[in-house]
């Protein structure tokens, strides 16, 4: 047998049950079956892609099937990934296979832009085959086309009804394979905003133009170069059909922009003030002597964070080595990506959940390839096969969205620490609130600390004011959602042409829906939860299964028609705003306003350019937005997290409001920041009010240590859940007593009925498991997933989320 080919693979496959499977390789696909390619194979019934671990020449106790399909030419995951994975799959207790299916953004692309080559073995037997056989035999056909030049499916599916046949078979027997390339999408079909225009040189002559044609044609010659179309429409009519007619006449050129023009306003580049220098040359040391090191860059808002990634970057790409930053799912803006482009031009890839699948494998491509060597992406980046790894940034570490919340439930920060060990590359963690974890690490000498403690250019930190809604009730005997003081400073900032920014976390118009004569909440069907009225929609909404019903005009229980609403959020805070102020222009940034990331953009945008005053949403606004005008921020309710069931409230809340109060005051014009609040005492409120992370920091820490919460132990829920309240109670009851006394080293919370009992139409109990080893709790995890498996609990009844971010 020649060198590197063998008989069988094992192979990782997306199912939830922890093994890889055997099985044989086909002759032809011996050789070229690597671990990490990924291959097509028969599993029970079904046909699956699963991933390559190993090639080798054991025979299996059982009969091995045989592989069908290799899918990749070269192997998706290379050997760093797959380490990656296994930890991964280790560390979260999750399913291998399904660690590794959420590694690859290419999941859709197998049927995609397939272009099939001759392979050498391909070559071979066509010289052979075409001297045999009759010219139109199928076979000889495609073989013919392909010895010319690689040819996509469709374009054989076309040119020969049985080509998909014929090809299959030659696949199978290793004549040919299959490149994954971009197939370019037709410009006229893109947006306009992704569109640029510019005239093609060719004269219309007699071809017949409309008026809309005509006025564009105009507007071009008079305009010389490349427009983009988004642009157009606002100073040509009808621009768009306009252009894209146009172009089919041939007149003008359409180019679909690739990622670098769509971006936002570009920052001069600064050179460092001493904190961020210092800082700088601290990281700069252990990225050119190629150590594994993790450091903290806790800065206050506005200190100039992004400054020093920058250069920590460039000093990466000058040792030849990659970069990359990860970014919070939402922060990830047209402004944040131009910097990076204005930087380093099209060495940077830009990696989002929001873009199409075709859009993300192309930038997968660039990365693996080695043309893009600044990543930038949200969680899933770290999974970026990036070449020579040097430095990964961690932007805002405390953010929860780098957290997963489904199977595999890993946190994209601490993963990106563990490979960076493996890469021997340099780690930093920015944020102005690190998580405690994160400080705590700090402290103990793990991260190395790099503080920011001042705004650039000694701009003062803007000054919080607390305003206690009891205090605000007794005074004016009204139960109001805008303390006077609060109307007062909006009415000032629009006087005096400066914005605002108004933070509610809760979405929806009243968060309940109640009875006056029977006290009744009305709650989802699916779930243990009240629904949230939303007035646009005219609907109840459940914001956690997407459940909705018509707004009922009488009560479901008891058919009284006193049905109240109560409890507020961001779309009634608008609309008040609106009453208070209706001249003032205000958009609203959550959830409901924001269906897509574009919209999201363009709202924020449109914000920083100065066409609205008023900014309304909940958390998405707080994040990382730097808009110089921004000298006001209101908080309608401090309190909306405060209440939850959940030992980080206090640290959530503490985070949001020193994030939202961080968006005031970074221009020249000094910031205020009112939060309203009826807690007007909790630490957290308090401390976040006086910006003081050491003290939230101490205080918050001697909780948790009290509690032997994280930092001070290792942390997982187990989660068991079953749409039959019996068999919940059951499982639960029989882990119970495995659980029953807990191993060395450990302490379980349950079985208790979960914080919210039933979700989603499933009923749900939970343990919660504290441990002093990381060992010993990963032990534990292991044997409760054996027992599940033990007993044939159905896949989905176990949920396990090994450091949970949040306990619903
Ligand atoms: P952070 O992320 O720490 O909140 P940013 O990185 O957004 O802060 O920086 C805040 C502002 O300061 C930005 O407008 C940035 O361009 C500017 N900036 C950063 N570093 C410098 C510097 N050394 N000199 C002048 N301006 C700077
Ligand atoms: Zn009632
Ligand atoms: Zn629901």
């Amino acid at each position: 047998m020649p060198e590197g080919a063998y008989l069988y693979c094992d192979v990782s496959l997306p199912v939830p049950i922890d093994q890889a499977f055997t099985y044989s390789l086909p002759e032809t696909l011996r050789h070229r079956v690597k671990p990490g390619s990924r291959v097509w194979v028969p599993f029970g019934q079904r046909k699956l892609t699963g991933v390559v671990l190993q090639c080798h020449d054991e025979r299996p106790a059982v009969a091995a099937r045989e592989a069908l399909r290799l899918i990749d030419a070269e192997p998706v995951l290379g050997p760093d990934l797959l380490a990656l994975g296994r930890w991964i799959a280790g560390y979260y207790c999750a399913p291998l296979g399904e660690v590794l299916r959420g590694m690859l953004p290419l999941a859709a692309e197998i049927r995609r832009g397939k272009v099939w080559s001759l392979t050498d073995a391909g070559r071979d037997a066509a010289r052979q085959l075409l001297l045999d056989s009759a010219p139109d035999d199928p076979v000889a056909q495609v073989l013919r086309m392909l010895e010319k030049r690689p040819l996509s499916a469709a374009y054989l599916a076309k040119a020969l009804p049985l080509a998909d046949k014929v090809v299959r078979s030659l696949e199978r027997k290793g004549f040919i394979a299959a490149e994954q390339v971009q197939t370019e999408r037709d410009p006229l079909k893109a947006p306009a905003e992704r569109l640029r225009v510019e005239l093609s040189g060719k004269e219309p002559g007699d071809i017949k133009l409309n008026k809309a044609e005509r006025e564009l044609r105009a507007f071009l010659e008079l305009h010389p170069g490349s427009h983009n179309l988004k642009d157009l429409e606002a100073m040509v009519r009808n621009a768009s059909p306009a252009a894209r007619a146009l172009g089919r006449k041939g007149l003008v050129k359409l180019a679909a922009e690739t990622l670098t023009m769509t971006v936002g306003p570009i920052r001069a580049r600064h050179t460092l003030n001493n904190t961020q220098q210092a800082a700088f040359e601290l990281i700069a040391d252990s990225i050119r002597a190629a150590r594994f090191q993790t450091f903290l860059l806790h800065g206050v808002t506005g200190s100039g964070k992004t400054e020093v990634y920058l250069n920590a970057i460039e000093a990466t790409l000058e040792e030849g080595r990659s970069a990359l930053l990860l970014v919070p799912e939402i922060a990830l803006t047209p402004a944040v990506a131009g910097q990076f482009f204005a930087r380093f031009g099209d060495r940077v890839a830009i990696l989002h959940s929001a873009f199409t699948d075709v859009e993300r494998s192309e930038q997968w491509r660039r990365i693996r390839s080695g043309a893009a060597r600044v990543v930038v992406g949200t969680r899933s980046g770290v999974f970026a096969p990036v070449q020579n790894l040097g430095l990964i940034v961690v932007d805002e570490e405390h953010d929860g969205s780098y957290k997963q919340e489904e199977t595999p439930r890993y946190n994209g920060r601490d993963v990106a620490i563990v490979r960076a060990q493996a890469a021997n590359a340099c780690v930093v963690l920015g944020s102005a609130t690190p998580s405690l974890e994160s400080r705590y690490n700090a402290e103990k000498g793990k991260y190395t600390l790099l503080e920011l403690p001042g705004r650039i250019e000694e701009r003062p930190m803007p000054s919080v004011e607390l305003i206690d809604m009891r205090q605000e009730f007794l005074e004016t005997r009204k139960q109001a959602t805008f303390s006077r003081k609060l109307l007062e400073a909006i009415g000032q900032r629009l006087e005096n042409g400066e914005q605002t920014i108004v933070l509610l976390n809760r979405r929806g118009f009243s968060s309940f829906v109640a009875c006056r004569a029977c006290g009744e909440r009305i709650q989802c069907i699916n779930c243990s939860l009240t629904l949230t009225y939303h007035k646009r929609d005219r609907r109840l909404l459940c914001h956690y299964c997407g459940y909705a019903e018509k707004v009922p005009s009488c009560c479901p229980k008891c058919v009284s028609e006193h049905i109240y609403f109560l409890g507020l959020g961001s779309e009634r805070v608008e609309e008040e705003l609106h009453q208070a102020f209706p001249t003032a222009r205000i958009a609203r940034l959550d959830r409901d306003t924001v269906t897509g990331k574009r919209q999201y953009e363009t709202i924020l945008q449109d914000f920083r350019e100065g066409n609205y005053d008023l900014l309304v949403g909940t958390q998405m606004i707080a994040k990382g937005h730097d808009i110089p005008n921004v000298t006001l921020v209101g908080v309608v309710s401090a309190d909306v997290g405060l209440g939850m069931p959940d030992f980080r409230a206090a640290e959530r809340t503490f985070q949001l409001l020193t994030q939202v109060a961080g968006r005031a005051g970074r221009g020249s014009v000094p910031g205020i920041v009112l939060v309203q609040t009826i807690n007007p005492d909790h630490y957290a409120v308090r401390l976040a009010a006086a910006q003081d992370y050491a003290a939230f920091y101490d205080k918050e820490l001697h909780f948790r240590r009290m509690m032997h919460y994280p930092p001070f132990s290792a942390m997982a829920n187990v989660l068991v859940r079953s749409e039959k309240q019996e068999m919940a109670m059951r499982m639960s009851s029989e882990l119970g007593v495995l659980l029953t006394p807990p191993p060395e080293k450990l302490r379980v919370m349950g079985p208790a009925e979960a914080p919210v009992p039933r979700l989603k139409a499933e009923y749900r109990y939970q343990f919660l498991v504290k441990a002093a080893s990381r060992k010993a709790l990963n032990e534990l995890l292991q044997c409760v997933r054996a027992f599940a498996f033990r007993n044939k609990w159905p896949a989905t009844a176990l949920v396990i989320d090994v450091d949970p971010l949040t306990l619903m």
